[in-house]
């Protein structure tokens, strides 16, 4: 009896053209990319939506047009680097709006304070990404900000430790450089905001410098003149890291 070989072809997720063309309307960046980046993102975005896992809380029943948006925004950041990059957490949690988290700190004088925060976004070592999906839906009118690529900036930023502003750079990059033209382009930046200089960032960026990098991060997608303009070096480095030219994009694209 003659053997038979069956050989299946692998299974490749994949993402249907409704479904893309409405998580498109959730992002001007991935609208103007040419067609061959843009198909990428696609295909991307269904590995991401295959290896993470989507949870609704507070009621939330998660949709399509949910997952679908999340996945491509969260993929923005990763186009040249690959879903690799997103290793070590598996969970997306939405809630529907803001949500309520309870912090613990310990202060210098060793007192254990508790905290309560209200939030929109967040992202844990390890843990998962937590999401409002009122605030994604909003931003849709805010041209500069992004809630999860702000999210995807910590976690990249968390890849080689705490949230610092600092994620693994490419073997091509100077570490020094790095930090000498962040730290200089966040004091700068901190000073602005301590002096009540109107700024084109969101002066939330001035927190810290793992804000400074996520805040930049979302803009630099959203906005890249505002960081090209007012933060050439920063722009320059970040080109790099992503390796993505978003003004270039922003540019020359043909949708709107
Ligand atoms: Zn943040």
């Amino acid at each position: 009896m003659p053997l038979k070989f069956l050989r299946q072809r692998a299974r490749r997720p994949s993402l249907g053209t409704a479904v893309w063309s409405r998580a498109l309307a959730h992002c001007a960046y991935a609208r103007r990319l040419p067609p061959a980046d843009s198909r990428r993102l696609r295909e991307l975005a269904a590995l991401f939506l295959d290896a993470k896992s989507f949870d609704g809380a507070a009621g939330l029943r998660i949709t399509t047009e949910m997952r679908a948006a999340i996945a491509l925004k969260a993929c923005v950041p990763i186009l040249n680097l690959g879903l690799d990059y997103y290793a070590g957490w598996k969970d997306v949690v939405v809630y529907p709006g803001d949500f309520r988290v309870n912090d613990e700190y310990m202060d210098n004088a060793g007192v254990v304070h508790q905290d309560t925060r209200d939030l929109c976004g967040q992202s844990l070592t390890q843990g998962p990404m937590v999401l409002s999906w009122q605030t994604i839906e909003e931003e849709d009118f805010m041209p500069d900000r992004d809630l999860v690529m702000h999210e995807c900036a910590h976690k990249l930023d968390i890849l080689n430790g705490d949230a610092n502003g600092f994620p693994p750079l490419h073997a091509s990059m100077s570490v020094d450089h790095w930090a000498r033209i962040f730290n200089a382009a966040f004091e700068r930046f901190g000073a602005a905001v301590e002096e009540e200089t109107e700024t084109a960032l969101d002066p939330y960026a001035a927190t810290d410098p793992a804000e400074f990098f996520a805040v930049l991060s979302e803009t630099f997608f959203t906005q890249p003149t505002i960081v090209r303009d007012d933060f050439p070096a920063v722009y320059a480095e970040l080109s790099r890291f992503y390796r993505q030219d978003p003004s270039t994009v922003f540019a020359g694209g043909a949708a709107s």
